[in-house]
């Protein structure tokens, strides 16, 4: 497989988070020494333990497009709180959003089994508004990676294989290469994540790029590897900011 560089970071968490803990000015700065052309902040939803008012999503739209040559996706990690698939952020909050993850979390939902966690995913990927599933390797929500990954090929969404995975949540190597795997043989589209809870990690996705390149995906299946082909996704999931975008 030919070097691939990722240009952008689509799932960072700043202070906002209330476990993390670099700001806002900190991860861009450290984005642009990185060269990356492109980072989302992804704070995690209200329902998380010391995570946001909804007001700080609403507000992100204060922030400039772009700064230090780094466009600025202003972006959710929402939490899917149901079985259902709710989320804990209003849809009228959601749609404003450049970017919007959908994620299991224990603090925010128990794993019941395959069977109910598929169903509270698949209902997730059913809001209009959910652009992808963050870390659906994590192996303390089995899930039926093949359904979820034909769901969201339905839908014109993405899988997220997540860097901090494979140092934080023990046991996700499986998953993970399973959802990668899927995604090849049914022509999905993946993000390869840092999760930076911290601004030293930003754009630090290397063990989800080898993972993405042992399951054999192609440069052109991951949606960070390029910025006309991140834009244009943007643009096919109906957001405002890109929908005039000449991509
Ligand atoms: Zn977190
Ligand atoms: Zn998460």
């Amino acid at each position: 497989m030919q070097r691939i560089k990722l240009i952008a970071d689509l799932h960072i968490h700043t202070i906002a988070s209330g476990h993390a803990y670099s700001t806002y000015a900190e991860i861009v700065e450290a984005a642009a020494q990185k060269g990356l052309q492109a980072v989302a902040l992804t704070d995690h939803g209200p329902a998380m333990p010391g995570g946001p008012h909804r007001y700080y999503f609403g507000n992100l739209s204060s922030l400039p497009e772009k700064e230090r040559d780094v466009e600025i996706l202003r972006g959710i990690e929402a939490n899917i709180i149901d079985r259902d698939g709710s989320l804990d952020l209003p849809d009228d909050y959601l749609q404003r959003l450049d970017l919007v993850w959908a994620g299991l979390h224990i603090a925010c939902l128990q794993p019941a089994g395959k069977i109910i966690n598929t169903e509270a995913v698949l209902n997730a990927l059913a809001n209009p508004y959910v652009d992808g599933i963050v870390h659906p390797g994590n192996p303390d929500f089995a899930i039926d990676e093949e359904a979820v990954v034909r769901e969201a090929i339905k839908r014109g969404k993405v899988l997220e294989i997540n860097n901090s995975s494979f140092i934080t949540r023990r046991g996700s190597m499986t998953g993970c290469m399973e959802i990668a795997r899927e995604v090849r043989r049914f022509d999905g589209i993946v993000a390869l994540n840092s999760d930076a809870h911290v601004a030293v990690k930003v754009g630090s996705s290397e063990r989800a790029l080898k993972l993405a390149a042992e399951a054999g995906i192609s440069p052109e299946r991951i949606l960070n590897a390029d910025l006309d082909r991140l834009k244009a996704f943007l643009k096919s999931r109906g957001k405002r900011r890109f929908r005039e975008a000449d991509v």
